[in-house]
């Protein structure tokens, strides 16, 4: 039987695309080989990535005027291909940091260009988003740059900045979490991991106006012109897990696409939050309007329980709690794969402990 799991990377996939995936894996479609088997070039595996692209545009509402690219690499090498694709030969660009992966975004943005951080909510231990009035732009950037989902802060923007120049995010832990306006972004950039499929696919939602300015020295992996000329094949791309993404992609439109989505997320995340605050014995640092509906960290009032608390719940089958190495104490994922059911378990299960330990 499968437990529950509140993994924050590679996540929980819907168990519905895993039974698909098993049934197709000896014989895809009657091909009489796995979809892994095939050249990438093949009509097979080109209809795959194409159907998943077109599944990901009509749930995302992304028009012509976007280039859908499946990349590799994961968001981390999305953090160089950002700047390299952007900035410009000696540019610069706006970062907001409001946690451990914005640091890793400008960290390495810096290597390319230079790096203007317009606003930091570091001084709150990042539990907070510095409110956009408070923002420091510079004249002259590329792009501004943030994280709308801090994946280990569990921080959350539910609001889209202002500004002049392309919004770039790094959406890893939110996309297809609840509808966005891609027309407010110049690009979308996530990691599959959590919300879309297996990890090894990078998707990349870049506005066609701001293709073809990488600079010279961009290795053509990183060019994102390169890959959209390319249909994302410009080497052999990740055929498994672009097939993986478009079983999920499809199983989110069978759920009712994202507004749908939103609808349970909200709901499995009000609950958890709401079990959180109205104990004495768990807590949760962050502001509560940017509460993250996919990552929810807390902390147990002693902290000396907190291995056991993680050896109880992985016995009651609540798998992968432990918080990041930075924080510490818990976090619980609970992307779109994630059910209420699973939430409804952690909850009473958090219960239980805090009245045998509380
Ligand atoms: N950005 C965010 C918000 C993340 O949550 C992660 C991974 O968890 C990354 C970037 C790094 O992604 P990858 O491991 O795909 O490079």
């Amino acid at each position: 039987t499968r437990k529950y799991n509140f993994c924050a990377g590679p996540a929980a996939l819907p168990e519905a695309v895993l039974e698909t995936a098993r049934d197709e894996i000896l014989d895809w479609h009657g091909a009489g080989l796995s979809i892994m088997e095939m050249s990438h070039r093949s009509p097979e595996v080109v209809s795959v990535a194409e159907h998943a692209e077109a599944t990901l545009r009509e749930l995302m509402g992304i028009s012509d005027d976007y280039a859908v690219l499946f990349l590799q690499g994961g968001a981390s090498t999305q953090f160089a291909a950002v700047p390299l694709n952007l900035m410009g030969e000696n540019g610069t660009a706006d970062y907001v940091n409001t946690g451990q992966w914005s640091k890793k975004a400008i960290a390495e943005a810096k290597r390319y260009g230079n790096v203007n951080v317009a606003a930091t909510s570091e001084d709150t231990n990042f539990s907070t988003i510095p409110p956009r009035d408070s923002w420091q732009l510079s004249d002259g950037a590329a792009y501004l740059h943030y994280t709308p989902n801090e994946t280990i802060g569990g921080v959350e923007y539910f609001w889209v900045p202002q500004a002049d120049v392309p919004l770039v995010v790094d959406m890893s832990s939110t996309i297809l979490s609840r509808p966005v306006n891609v027309d407010d972004y110049g690009v979308i950039y996530a990691g599959a991991q959590k919300n879309i499929g297996p990890a090894g696919l990078t998707i990349a939602i870049v506005r066609r106006d701001l293709l073809g300015k990488a600079v010279p020295s961009c290795p053509a992996m990183l060019n994102w012109q390169t890959a959209a000329d390319n249909d994302s094949m410009y080497n052999t791309p990740p055929t498994y897990a672009m097939y993986l993404a478009g079983l999920v992609f499809d199983w989110l439109k069978a759920q009712g696409g994202l507004t749908a989505m939103e609808t349970v997320n909200r709901r499995k995340a009000e609950k958890l939050y709401g079990a959180i605050d109205g104990s004495d014995f768990y807590a949760n640092p962050v502001e509560v309007q940017s509460r993250s509906l996919m990552n929810v960290p807390f902390t147990l009032a002693d902290a000396g329980l907190d291995k056991q608390f993680l050896a109880e719940a992985d016995e009651a089958g609540l798998l992968n709690l432990k918080g990041h190495r930075s924080v510490g104490g818990m976090r619980a994922s609970i992307y779109n794969a994630v059910g209420e059911d699973a939430v409804d378990a952690l909850i009473a299960f958090m219960q239980d402990f805090e009245q045998r330990n509380g």
